[in-house]
């Protein structure tokens, strides 16, 4: 995102960045930044804007489900208390059924 905000304020082109590892207090090795351009930053933020408005969030279990701040909910994990909140089928049919009647 600083990349294409660099390109915008300058006009020059952003060739090579690195990534903030706010956990270690540290950077990345150096990565080219040339795949990190406008137009993909607005798609990413749109299919992100997309989701939320429908609720499609689709899980993608992993090694980050064992320090996952929502497994507790997660009903992938069996979690202690997934059955307090609707199943995502039911909210998308809901958010279907919406969408049908506008
Ligand atoms: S516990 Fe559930 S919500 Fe959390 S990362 Fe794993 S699949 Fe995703």
């Amino acid at each position: 995102m600083y990349k294409v905000g660099l390109e915008q304020a300058f006009g020059e082109p952003v060739a090579w960045g690195t990534f903030w590892m706010a956990r270690t207090g540290s950077t990345t090795e150096v990565f080219p930044m040339a795949p990190f351009t406008h137009e993909r930053l607005e798609w990413e933020y749109e299919t992100f804007r997309f989701s939320r408005d429908t609720g499609l969030y689709l899980p993608n279990p992993g090694q980050i489900c064992s320090y996952c701040s929502v497994s507790e909910f997660c009903y992938v994990q069996s979690g202690a208390r997934a059955d307090e909140i609707p199943r995502p089928w039911e909210q998308w049919q809901g958010n279907q059924e919406g969408t049908s009647a506008a």
